[in-house]
Order: structure tokens, then sequence, then C-alpha cells
């Protein structure tokens, strides 16, 4: 019997107690300790029997969600250490389905650790069968920001240090304007860029008449005189154009060089975007009604958009913004994330902006005056960098009292000439 099995066999346990010793002085420099004996690995029948738990469990005890003017649903994921998460689980005009759907996860999540971000997620979304669509995918999305916020303040760090750290000193931030006036004064309160809507644009019908394209480049062009060639200005056309004017439109646009043109048609056949971002040299955005990764995948690969503009309330939350962001750099595609939601989608997008490379610009509706107990402030276009655990915002429970309820419905909108449903 040769001697070469039995060191071998030494030589493999060797590893195997270096490898476990190494696996344990890891773990508990972040509170981790195997959930079995001392040698996590000698009871083991491989090696992938080893399960981390962690050194101080957390469990979470209730999801709760409660509507907030104008047309928001927050979340709060509660926990028995006392520590509480947040999040914006909701499709807007959606509230109270989403509520549900939220109520329906709940269980899943009950007695949890709550650190466990991506398990849950992949459970959450996996084990539902039916996958995706606006209302799970943003129920998961309010319930993963609530998630990355219990497990940065039981680290005391910001999420953006659990994602490599920050890749930048500041985040900048856009704000909306429709008028000359508007945009001045969006100027004069520190914004540096700026969007704006296309002038009448949901009643151009299915041709539009040159009068309609004169006044709509007309109202961009006021905009640009307004501030001028430093500032930025992207347009969205909200998806509620017909490709045919999309096609006019964006032509007329580009001698004023906007920042973007976003949704220039919507986003179910992405053939037709592609289509027209080829026709143009100013960049495509879409995003907003665009849910997870594999939703993105076939904008980058077919050229559809070259700026991504993930919601993190729709679009699977913080890390699938992130694996996004990783999708859209192999393809030279700048992340600027949607949100016309309130602070804790602000606050989430200021998170995953501070650590991807590719990061444009953030929207906001809302720096969290009247719901934050410290509102985000912007200084020459720009967010500093938040340094608190977690989301890094605090809800200002006083403030809020008077905003909770709502019964925020979506537009109806007709053609005025004939009384047609028209996108809004
Ligand atoms: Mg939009």
């Amino acid at each position: 019997m040769s001697t070469r099995p039995s060191h071998t066999a030494s030589r493999r346990k060797f590893f195997r107690h270096a490898f476990a010793s190494a696996l344990l002085g890891a773990a508990g420099a972040y509170g981790l300790q195997a959930s079995e004996s001392e040698t996590p690995l000698s009871k083991s029948s491989g090696p992938f029997s080893y399960r981390p738990v962690y050194k101080d469990p957390i469990k979470i005890t209730k999801l709760e969600t409660f509507k907030v003017k104008p047309r928001f649903l927050f979340l709060k994921v509660h926990t028995d250490q006392g520590i509480v998460g947040l999040g914006e689980p909701i499709t807007e005009g959606r509230a109270d389905t989403c509520a549900t759907a939220v109520q329906e996860i709940a269980p899943y999540l009950v007695g949890k650790d709550p650190r466990r971000v991506m398990h849950h997620w992949q459970a959450i979304y996996r084990h539902a069968f039916y996958r995706g669509g606006p209302i799970l995918t943003s129920a998961l999305s309010g319930i993963e920001q609530a998630l990355w916020d219990i497990k940065g303040k039981a680290l005391g760090v910001p999420v953006y240090e659990l994602l490599g750290g920050p890749t930048r000193d500041r985040i900048r931030v856009y704000a909306h304007a429709r008028t000359p006036e508007a945009i001045k004064q969006a100027r004069a309160r520190g914004y540096t860029a700026f969007k704006t809507g296309v002038k009448n644009g949901r009643q151009s019908g299915v041709v539009a008449n040159a009068r309609f394209i004169e006044e709509a480049t007309e109202a961009f062009a006021a905009l640009r005189e307004a501030v001028g060639k430093d500032a930025d200005i992207g347009i969205d056309f909200h998806g509620a154009i017909s490709p045919q004017n999309a096609a006019l439109l964006i032509h007329a646009l580009e001698p004023y060089q906007p920042y973007f043109i976003e949704e220039p048609v919507n986003c179910q056949n992405v053939d037709v975007m592609a289509e027209l971002a080829k026709e143009t040299h100013i960049p495509i955005a879409t995003g907003e009604r665009i849910f997870t990764k594999w939703g993105f995948r076939e904008i980058l690969e077919k050229g559809a958009a070259s700026i991504l503009q993930p919601d993190l309330c729709h679009a699977g939350g913080i890390f699938e913004g992130r694996i996004i962001a990783g999708m859209a750099e192999a393809y030279y595609a700048a992340i600027a994330p949607h949100n016309p939601l309130g602070p804790i989608s602000l606050a989430s997008g200021l998170q995953l902006a501070a650590s991807i490379p590719n990061f444009l610009c953030q929207e906001q509706v809302t720096l969290g005056e009247g719901y934050l107990k410290e509102p985000f402030e912007v200084e020459d276009g720009h967010i500093p960098l938040p340094t608190k655990p977690g989301l890094g915002i605090e809800l200002d429970e006083e403030a809020l009292a008077d905003k909770l309820g709502h019964d925020w419905r979506n537009p109806e909108t007709y053609l005025e000439s004939d009384g047609s449903v028209v996108d809004w």
C-alpha cells in the first residue's frame, strides 16, 4: 500500500482547517459565526455544509406600510433589535395594491434575519413563480431598500460602503422645469441640470402638424436661452408621442442639444426605440417602466438607449440597480436613476449613485422638506455624499402627521379633437 493517499489526505486536512480558520477569522470581523461547532467543516459531508449565521441575530417582526401625500407609500420594516428599515414599495397610482403585495410577502420575512438581502431578494422574486411586473417588483424594491437600510444601520455604515465604497465626492441631481421662469428659479436654488416635457405632447396625435413641432421646439429653445449653454436640459417625451412624431421632434431639437431624450416612445417595442436612437446623436434615455436586469438586457443589446433610468422603487431595488449599472458599463451606457417619488426613493438613488462608476444624474421631486428630520441640500447642482448609516435618513414623524393618507389617481387623458384615449 502506498503512503501517497494518507499524505494527500493529511494535506487536504491541513488546507481544510486553514480554510476554515480563514473563513472564521473573516466572518468574525463582520459579526458572523459558524452555525455548527467550533470547526464548521469538521462535521461536514462536504464544504457546502458551512452555513454562516449572525452572532447577534436580528429578526424581522413586522412590515408596516402607510400612504403619504401626495402619492407615496412608505414602508417600515421593524426588527426585534429596534432597528427600523425604510423603503418605498410603490407603483404610482396603485398604493393600496402595493401595500397588499407587501403584506402578502410579510409572512416569508417575519422571523428572518433582514441582513441576508440578496437571499431574500431571490426568494421573494423567484418563489413568486409569476415573476416581475410593476406591482410585485415595486413591492420587492421597497422591501429591498428597507433591508439595506437595516443592514447599514446594524453595521454603522452607509449602504454605499457595502457596495464597494464611494466612487465620487458628491452627487449631481436635476430639477423639473417647464417654463423659463421656473428654470431660472431652479437655477437660483443651485441646480445646474434640469428636465422638461414636450409642450402639448399628449395632443400631438399620430402625425403632428408643423405648428406642433415648431411650438414644442420653441418651448425647449426658450429654456436653453434662459439658462445658457452651461446648463444641461433633458426632455421627457414620456412615451406619449407616436414614433412618427418622435422622429420629427428629435430632429428639430438637435440644434439645442438636449441633455437626453427620455422615453421618445413607449418601451414595449424596443426595436422602435432602437431605430430612433440610431437616427440621432442626442443620447436616448429610458428605464422608468423597465424592471430588473432582465428588462434592461434587451435595451442594451439593441442599443435602444445609452442612458438607463432604473427606478429603484420599481426596478428591483438598490442592488438590482447596481447590477443594471454593471451591465450598462459594459455598453458604455450611463445611469440616471428615475425618481418622481419621495425622500426614501431619493436616498436609495443617492446610495447607488455614490457607488457606481457610470452615474450621470439623479432625478428628484423633493429633497425631503416636511418628510425628513434633515432634508437633503443642493449646492452647485450636487448633494453632498451622505454619511449616516443605512440610507442615511430619518423620518420626521411630526411633520408627516398631516400628510398621512391620500387617494391619488392616474390622470385620465383624451385627445381633444376626438375624445380617444392618449397616454399621459
Ligand atoms: Mg419619464
